[in-house]
């Protein structure tokens, strides 16, 4: 008698394997301006829109609005207001690491002082649950930079509220 498909074993089979996807992603002269000035000098910079004064970080090449192109770069502060947070209990592979990143963690979108946009980075607690929005927190740098956003550290509390 024939079997039929459904009537054969169904589990289901999976390939274990790590795929290479080696890439190299120009960043633009603005991406790299704000990258260097990390590496360089631990400093964030913005770009500034000579027609609607909007500051942007990190610095892209056209406002949006005004579709217009900019050259002013802006230092800014290493320091922000958290504007929304969010608390990550989902780990999710670190394409840095290619390991899976320890949860929890707080991720947060922070408007940088001297920015008119939001910049997102991880925030760290300190054995703090969150941060609230409205808190001021400050850039943390990396003590070797290669010119990338993990330069960054992560960005902490600026003053520790008490437990
Ligand atoms: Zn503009």
């Amino acid at each position: 008698m024939e079997t039929r498909y459904w009537e054969r074993d169904t589990s289901l089979l999976a390939i274990e394997d790590v795929a290479r996807m080696p890439f190299r992603w120009a960043i633009g002269i603005d991406g790299s301006k704000f990258f260097q000035e990390i590496r360089d000098r631990e400093a964030l910079v913005g770009i500034k829109c000579q027609s609607c004064g909007r500051v942007y970080v990190p610095p892209r090449m056209v406002c949006g609005p005004c579709f217009v192109k900019m050259h002013e770069i802006v230092e800014l502060g290493n320091e922000g207001v958290v504007n929304a947070v969010t608390l990550v209990n989902y780990s999710f592979i670190d394409p840095d690491t290619g390991k899976r990143r320890p949860v929890p963690y707080v991720y947060g979108y922070i408007l940088l002082d001297g920015a008119d946009n939001l910049f997102s980075h991880i925030v760290r607690t300190k054995g703090r649950e969150s941060v609230k929005v409205g808190e001021r927190v400050r850039a943390v740098f990396a003590s070797e930079k290669k010119g990338r956003v993990q330069d960054i550290a992560y960005f902490e509390p600026v003053k520790s509220r008490s437990n």
